[in-house]
């Protein structure tokens, strides 16, 4: 199989011809060829983007008739459902089970979700007792420029795809290189629902120096949303700056999880598990950091390694798997590097290590020193380290004791205490006695080194738009007799 470009509404390769493989993370083969993309084919999909914008009518129509082109969008990626699934699974390694039962539902919601919000949007009008009146208009901003990582691919990209399009833009989507296949369909299934030529236009292949890098640099976008790596976000903020361009940045996390020792010790367990293994680890959101309350700490490392040994490991095509492969030879390298005794500062495998291929078992460590690498970096894989606190303020400290800032969870029946806590942390995201749920209208972003700006609901609506303020003085009105 070919994944090339679509460009204009037309499927292409390269100009140069360059192709890559794409790996399958659980055979281990390649199972498709890749167009590889260069800043050749950036400056073409940027030029169809714009003339796109420029000339054609996406942006000039109405919300109304964009959003039903949206919504038959999301239509067409439930109808493809098992075959986006499938696309995930052989791109990242994701049981086939959950890309098709949360990824794929969730990738069309996003473009029901931001049809309807552009749809249902309101705008300030700003009264006032000095014969002027004051409003708002929320303008398309221009050409976007979208750069997905490969942990959720579809889902991410149309996290960003859908809130561009749905207030009037046009798009650039560079999926990430281990993950092509979805963003091809998606750019197939836009055409069919009716995406003018060069609304949607999605280029595959390499981030540093090759085409990701030039769609950054290019001085005819107008926006840039990025996932990933906060280094990858750092070099993306750089580059934007020479043309002021706007960003928001979505970058790496370390999460904290608290569980304190009033907490339903049952679900506490259930949702920490899912909190550190779920997508083999591979989350942003990821609970990699676990603090408990040291009157329940031995109680539950009990329960939570049993739990985490009773993973079923297996071919993502087997609807009993539970946790697959890593998403390629390069990460899993990376991840078991971090299980080397240098960077766990000699910290106790309580279960856990490398498996077969380019697996790794869910692992907890206990007794991580606080300089450990293990316990400072985003490992981005199954691995949770397990520390006792005693106090509040001490799991709070402990908890924002990293230049990250993206998610925290809080275990606690105590309502005062669970209010207070979420107040303190210094996080985007603080979920209580859950996790990973999403109102698709709240902020979703991160502090620090987990990045610049908000997307979702009203936010995204203020990145993907030029807000315009209009000002009219209003007559004298005549006085009637
Ligand atoms: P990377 O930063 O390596 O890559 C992300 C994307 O950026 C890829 O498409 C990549 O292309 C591209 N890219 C890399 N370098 C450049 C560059 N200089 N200019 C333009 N594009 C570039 O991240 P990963 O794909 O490895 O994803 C994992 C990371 O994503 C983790 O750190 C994770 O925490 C973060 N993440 C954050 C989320 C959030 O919402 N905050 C959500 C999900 C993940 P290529 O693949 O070719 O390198």
């Amino acid at each position: 199989m070919t994944i090339p470009h679509i460009i204009g509404g037309v499927e292409t390769e390269s100009a140069d011809g360059a192709t890559f493989d794409d790996v399958d993370p659980y055979t281990r083969s390649p199972y498709a060829s890749v167009a590889s993309g260069s800043a050749v084919d950036a400056d073409r999909a940027v030029s169809a983007a714009r003339s796109a914008f420029d000339n054609g009518p996406w942006p000039r129509m109405s919300s109304v008739e964009r959003g039903r082109i949206l919504h038959r969008l999301a239509d067409l990626v439930e109808q493809h459902a098992d075959e986006l699934a499938l696309a995930e699974s052989r791109d990242m390694g994701k049981p086939v089970h959950v890309a098709r039962t949360h990824d794929v539902p969730r990738s069309a919601q996003n473009f029901r979700f931001f049809a309807d919000h552009a749809r249902l949007a309101t705008s300030d009008a700003l009264p006032s007792n000095e014969d002027l009146h004051t409003y708002v208009q929320y303008a398309a901003a221009g050409v976007v420029t979208a750069i997905a990582p490969w942990n959720f691919p579809l889902m991410l990209e149309t996290w960003k795809v859908a809130p561009a399009l749905a207030w009037g833009n046009t798009v650039v989507l560079k999926p990430a290189e281990d993950t092509p296949h979805s963003g091809y369909h998606l750019g197939r299934l836009a055409l069919e629902a009716g995406l003018p030529d060069g609304v949607l236009n999605v280029v595959q292949g390499f981030g540093p120096e090759s085409v990701g890098e030039a769609l950054t640099r290019d001085p005819r976008v107008d926006r840039i949303t990025f996932t990933g790596e906060s280094g990858t976000g750092r070099a993306i903020a750089a580059a934007a700056a020479r043309n002021l361009t706007p960003i928001s940045l979505e970058l790496g996390g370390k999460g904290a999880n608290i569980v304190f020792d009033d907490a339903e010790l049952d679900s506490a367990v259930d949702w920490s598990i899912r909190a550190a293994f779920g997508n083999a680890g591979q989350v942003c959101l990821a609970g990699s950091r676990l603090y408990v309350q040291r009157g329940i700490y031995e109680q539950f490392i009990d329960r939570f390694v049993s739990a985490a040994q009773a993973l079923v490991l297996g071919a993502p095509t087997d609807a009993a798997t539970e946790v697959g492969p890593l998403a390629s030879e390069t990460h899993h390298a990376k991840v078991v590097g971090y299980l080397d005794p240098s960077r766990t500062g000699g910290a106790s495998t309580l279960t856990g290590g490398p498996g077969e291929g380019w697996f790794v078992r869910p692992t907890v460590l206990a007794d991580v020193p606080p300089t450990a690498d293990v316990y400072r970096e985003e490992v981005f894989g199954p691995v949770v380290t397990i520390t006792p606190f005693d106090h509040d303020d001490e799991a709070i400290s402990l908890a924002n004791a990293t230049r990250f800032g993206l998610s925290a969870m809080i275990f606690t029946q105590h309502l005062g205490r669970a209010h207070g806590v979420a107040s303190r942390l210094r996080s985007g995201n603080v979920w209580v006695n859950c996790f990973f749920v999403r109102d698709l209208r709240a902020p979703f972003g991160g502090i620090g080194d987990s990045g610049v700006g908000r997307e979702g609901g009203v936010f995204s609506r203020d990145f993907f738009t030029e807000p315009r303020t209009v000002c009219m003085k209003l007559p004298d009105l005549p006085v009637v007799a």
